[in-house]
């Protein structure tokens, strides 16, 4: 039986072992830097540095690394070993507070927007001392921050870092005005609920576009998919089951709370959700989370795919981000509490969380878009592509009532009645799930459920942040003077409400009816990257950055650009694997399965004239007929791929990719998968969907 208790966390410096082994005075200082976001000095840091080398030391570490998450998408990590020349020519172990504070990896080869020449190379990480160290692989990681030599942040922490800072100051001076003075800061947590697939490792490696684009780029559907619902909740497989508790175990060590795993929709999908954790950890943990869950498969003889649509047909995977606000006190911010028509405090934080998301919406849209996640939203799969807000029965009666000035009657926590005298009876949640909506409220939380499987969670949260941040400062600038603050408040409440309840929608998300309401109240509706990231650079988005501190107008072009950029490289990457898969392999495939078929009717013939051939030339004819035009098709995609070279504007080029290159693809697979569904198996060069997803 493992010891839960004792191997949580036994591979992280975390709060317990800096108490133990720091001198008092250190480990005070270090908190108030980790929990008041006071400067540290390097004293502190020498000290922390030389208690955290002996601690990885003894753990058998023989290296370090700083850890940080460039805009590529994926961690990045450069190790040092932590020997030191001793005047015998022998060697220490050293680790000092300059080195725990300040790496310099090269920033050239890092995905920069243009905002750096490669001669201007370096670039500097930054402990980042609210996130803890902790243990992989004999090596100590360091969580740090990253930019270049001029200042620009090139990552996605420190943008979140200070998305953090914003909404805890504007949020501690609002609270400070309605009387609440014993709070100091205010955090923002989240826990990301993560889905991903599961599937064999020799399947994927006979499998070349999975090898290079995390997706399936050719597949004729299984006989079954997902349409019997048996997998959902299912009862876990004994290898999945093994691969699982192996995981959480591993992600105990790293102090990551696992806690709920279960199979998803698709065959072959699963999820697992932790505990939350503040914005920051829960950043550093979801990243931590898929790296472990790749490695971990690898040792099951397993792959984890994280692409958001590995599979055409059954679901994709998804990232739900739950979302909440709350207080040094102990405070949940958008709990409403009892009473929450009585409950002003609430209602002013859900009306700045109701005015953000109207506003900004399409910086919603835009954090959640990827090349992978172009083929969920929008695409009658997962949350729509249109951002609205689902508020519940009983926190739509309260606005409505707010908004018309009517009295508000809560639909209350009913007695559930089970009608079974042995199972307990119990109290109902007071807002039943509404799959459907992009942005639901949850009973104290938000939960953005746009999100990809394989998104860094920083990107959605920074802008959550900081959007709100920037309604709660208009709030608080507009409430600092007023004679009457409660008045001054509910006229505020009222009147943010009205001007914005076109962003709330409590019905069906998928219905044709919401598309065309939607379109009616004005909001957006993005179906794909390039046109999401169009408005990355509008006015009022930079205005929203800038004015706050998050990043400066040439970082958001940058990262425009880079996002832009990715998204090109993504599908000329695809359109490449498939036109290699179609022209090395399944072209040839079918040519010799029709050459056997021919032969076979030749002989037949040579044997008896009044033999029937019906069979073999009826599909010689048929495949012959969709070969010809897969021929032509990865003709036609091999000079549309070629074309893209002419492109120098990223949005025009991105947008060229969506709408032609990726048009074709499509288009080549259709005719791939045909050409699957009639070609005998022992010709066809690749693992089947049913082999695939049904073959854990
Ligand atoms: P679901 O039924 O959608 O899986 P759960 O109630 O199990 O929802 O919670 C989902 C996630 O929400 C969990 O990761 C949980 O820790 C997280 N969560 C709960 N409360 C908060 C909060 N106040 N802030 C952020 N996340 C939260
Ligand atoms: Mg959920």
């Amino acid at each position: 039986m493992t010891n839960v208790p004792a191997l949580f966390g036994s591979m992280v410096f975390n709060d317990r072992k800096m108490e133990e082994r720091l001198p008092h005075a250190t480990y005070k200082a270090l908190k108030k830097t980790i929990q008041n976001g006071e400067p540290l000095d390097q004293s502190v840091a020498n000290s922390v540095a030389n208690a955290m080398k002996e601690w990885a030391v003894e753990m058998g570490c023989t290296h370090y690394t700083h850890w940080f998450q460039p805009m590529t998408g994926v961690t990045a990590e450069k190790h040092d070993s932590f020997i030191y020349p001793a005047s015998d020519g022998q060697v220490i172990m050293e680790f000092s507070g300059k080195e725990l504070i300040k790496g310099e990896p090269d920033a050239s080869s890092f995905p920069s927007g243009g905002i750096r020449a490669t001669f201007e190379a370096r670039g500097y990480t930054t402990w980042d001392p609210t996130s803890p160290a902790f243990i992989r692989d004999k090596t100590l990681y360091i969580p740090t921050a990253f930019c270049s030599y001029t200042g620009e942040v090139l990552d996605k922490k420190t943008p979140l870092l200070r998305s953090m800072e914003k909404l805890s100051s504007v949020a501690v001076d609002v609270l400070h005005l309605l009387g609440k003075t014993d709070v100091s800061r205010v955090t923002t947590t989240v826990g990301p609920e993560q889905e991903y697939f599961l599937i064999d490792k020799k399947m994927y490696d006979k499998r070349p576009d999975l090898i290079y684009t995390g997706r399936t780029l050719f597949g004729a559907p299984a006989p079954k998919g997902q349409e019997l619902e048996d997998h959902y909740f299912g009862s876990i497989k004994t290898r999945v089951a093994a691969f699982m508790a192996d995981l959480d175990e591993e992600l105990w060590k790293l102090g990551v709370m696992a806690k709920t795993k279960h199979n998803e929709v698709a065959p072959s999908q699963h999820e697992l959700a932790p505990i939350f954790a503040t914005s920051n950890i829960a950043t550093d943990h979801n990243e931590l989370t898929m790296e472990v869950m790749k490695k971990t498969a690898e040792r099951h003889g397993l792959v984890c795919l994280l692409h958001e649509k590995p599979f055409a047909g059954v679901n994709g995977s998804g990232k739900h981000n739950n979302w909440s606000i709350s207080t040094n006190t102990g405070e949940n911010l958008l709990d409403p509490g009892k009473n929450p028509e009585n409950n002003l405090q609430f209602q002013l934080f859900l009306s700045a969380v109701v005015k953000a998301v109207h506003e900004y919406q399409d910086l919603l849209r835009l954090t959640v878009a990827s090349a992978g996640n172009d083929h969920r939203l929008g695409a009658n799969e997962a949350p729509p592509a249109i951002i609205s807000m689902y508020l519940g029965d009983d926190l739509g009666a309260l606005v409505d009532s707010i908004i018309e000035g009517k009295e508000y009657k809560s639909c209350g926590k009913s007695e559930m009645l089970t009608g079974v005298d042995v199972l307990a009876d119990f109290k109902k949640d007071t807002s039943d799930r509404n799959r459907t909506s992009p942005f639901a409220f949850t009973g104290n939380k938000f939960e953005f459920r746009a999100l990809g499987s394989s998104l860094n969670i920083a990107c959605p949260n920074y802008m959550l942040n900081t959007m709100v941040a920037e309604e709660l400062s208009q709030f608080y600038d507009e409430l600092k003077n007023a004679e009457d603050l409660e008045s001054s408040m509910k006229e505020l409440i009222r009147r943010t409400l009205t001007e914005h309840k076109d962003i709330i929608f409590n019905g069906d998300n998928y219905s044709d009816e919401w598309v065309a309401e939607a379109e009616r109240r004005g909001l957006c509706n993005y179906r794909s990257l390039p046109e999401a990231m169009a408005h990355y650079i509008d006015k009022k988005n930079v205005d929203l950055f800038v004015k706050n501190g998050i990043v400066s107008e040439s970082e958001i072009r940058a990262r425009y650009e880079i996002e832009l950029e990715h998204y090109s490289k993504q599908i000329r990457i695809e359109a490449l694997t498939m036109i290699d898969m179609a022209e090395k392999n399944i072209t040839p495939a079918v040519i010799s399965f029709v050459n056997s078929l021919s032969d076979a009717a030749i002989a037949k013939k040579s044997l008896s004239n009044t033999y029937s051939v019906y069979a073999e030339t009826s599909l010689i004819e048929s495949l012959s007929g969709t070969l010809e035009a897969f021929v032509k098709k990865t003709a036609e995609l091999k000079d549309a791929v070629n074309v893209a070279s002419y492109y120098t504007d990223e949005l025009a080029l991105a947008t060229y990719y969506r709408e032609k290159v990726f048009t074709l693809m499509s288009e080549l697979r259709t005719l791939g998968d045909e050409m699957e569904t009639k070609t005998s198996a022992s010709y066809w060069p690749y693992p089947s969907y049913g082999e695939i997803l049904f073959g854990v």
